[in-house]
């Protein structure tokens, strides 16, 4: 049997991977699933999978939590360094499913038991690439790509070397408001901003789809994960999400990767990898679908994407901040205290105030000073909005 934990086990990716585990009882040993404030779907899963420790991200729910797995046989726990330490209890393997910088202690603990890290929690490499990328080698553990393009990516490079890539091409939806007129979106609401046209996710992610901030951080996890220049990371929005991610070689051949829009197929790749098993999603019909349809990002109506850049080229620890920022930024919108469009102007802004504060991005990649930028950001945004209203 495989042990297994998963990290956001409550949430749409999480729920994805126990729908896959699951299906199999005996063949994983279940030992950790977290989550947040969702107690009875994390107690019901704890229950189901056998598992030996449930972890609530919130200290005030653990009587909640102790209450709903009440003779079980379920150990239970709450609070951020109960999840990490929930990270550090031996397995095979980990799901890093927790949304948001949150993801990144846990992750690097796992890391450091070795086992083997399935990320979805894209934020882990933009805040830390180096420092997740070192941790990872350092403790000969392997981290695994859940993010679809990443995993599309992952699967055309199979039997190839890194040496003969010209570039990788990942696709973006376009997001809630790819059809709308540019002028429309500064009042783009909460709601409208939090149904994708092609996928099921999350209310965070599915918001980053809609103004790209999402695909501005997949450019740095690409850039982090495969380890190439920023200059081979081409953006096409490809509105059916068939092709996940394109992989261009020196003699001019793309391999594409394609699969009808179910994270299962990235998570049971990651699980089954180096296998490939037989996974529940919708085969795909292209004749059925007649067309796919390409174009390139227009810049004006996506402004994440060229910040993608501009952290990429500052380097450090530019992607904690633009991460913290964005996340920052995105609690406000969702709060009704900033419009949509206002997120990307906030995030700008509190770049550039790095840029003059000086030094402070190029402090050495540790996980005190990643999550010290991370704070000052917040911090930052608050203080940037709160100007702008007064
Ligand atoms: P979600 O909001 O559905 O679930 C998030 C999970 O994290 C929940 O279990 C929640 O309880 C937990 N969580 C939230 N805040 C937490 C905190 N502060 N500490 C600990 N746990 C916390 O999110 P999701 O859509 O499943 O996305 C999870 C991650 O996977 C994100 O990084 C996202 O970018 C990435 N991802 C998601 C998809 C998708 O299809 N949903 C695709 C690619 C990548
Ligand atoms: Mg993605």
């Amino acid at each position: 049997m495989r042990k297994v934990s998963i990290f956001g086990a409550t949430g749409s990716i999480g729920q994805n991977t126990i729908d896959l585990i699951a299906r199999d009882p005996l063949a994983y040993d279940v030992v950790a699933l977290t989550g947040g404030a969702n107690i009875e779907r994390l107690a019901a899963d704890a229950r189901r999978l056998n598992a030996d420790l449930a972890v609530t991200a919130y200290e005030d729910r653990l009587q909640d939590l102790r209450d709903a797995l009440q003779g079980s046989g379920v150990e239970v726990a709450a609070g951020p360094d109960a999840i990490t330490e929930a990270a550090a209890r031996p397995v095979d393997w980990v799901m890093s499913a927790i949304v948001g910088a949150a993801g990144l202690a846990p992750g690097i603990e796992a890391l450091k038991q070795g086992a083997t890290l399935a990320l979805a929690n894209k934020e882990t490499l933009v805040c830390a690439g180096a420092l997740v990328l070192e941790t990872a080698r350092d403790h000969g553990a392997r981290l695994l790509p859940v993010d679809s393009e990443h995993s599309a990516v992952f699967q055309a490079l199979v039997g190839e070397d890194m040496g003969a890539v010209e570039r990788v091409i990942i696709t973006a939806s376009g997001g809630a408001f790819r059809d709308w007129p540019l002028i429309d979106l500064a009042r783009a609401t909460v709601e409208q901003a939090s149904s994708h046209p092609n996928w099921n996710m999350g209310q965070r992610i599915t918001i980053d789809s809609a103004s790209m901030f999402n695909k501005a951080l997949e450019i740095i996890e690409t850039k982090e994960f495969f380890g190439i220049d920023p200059e081979q990371i081409e953006v096409l929005v490809h509105p059916e999400s068939i092709v996940h991610a394109m992989v261009g070689f020196h003699d001019g051949a793309v391999m594409a990767h394609m699969g009808m829009p179910d994270m299962r197929h990235a998570i049971g790749y990651a699980l089954h990898w180096p296998e490939r098993r037989d996974l529940p999603v919708q085969r795909l019909d292209l004749a059925k679908l007649g067309q796919l349809r390409f174009h390139d990002p227009d810049e004006a109506r996506y402004p994440a994407l060229k910040l993608a850049r501009d952290v990429m080229a500052r380097g450090g620890l530019a992607g904690a901040v633009f991460n913290a920022a964005k996340e920052r930024a995105l609690d406000l919108f969702i709060e009704r205290r900033i419009g949509f469009l206002s997120m990307a102007d906030a995030v700008a802004a509190v770049l550039d105030q790095f840029d003059s504060a000086g030094g402070l991005i190029d402090a050495p990649m540790t996980l005190d000073n990643v999550q010290q930028t991370d704070h000052l950001a917040r911090q930052w945004i608050d203080e940037a909005v709160i100007k702008r209203a007064g």
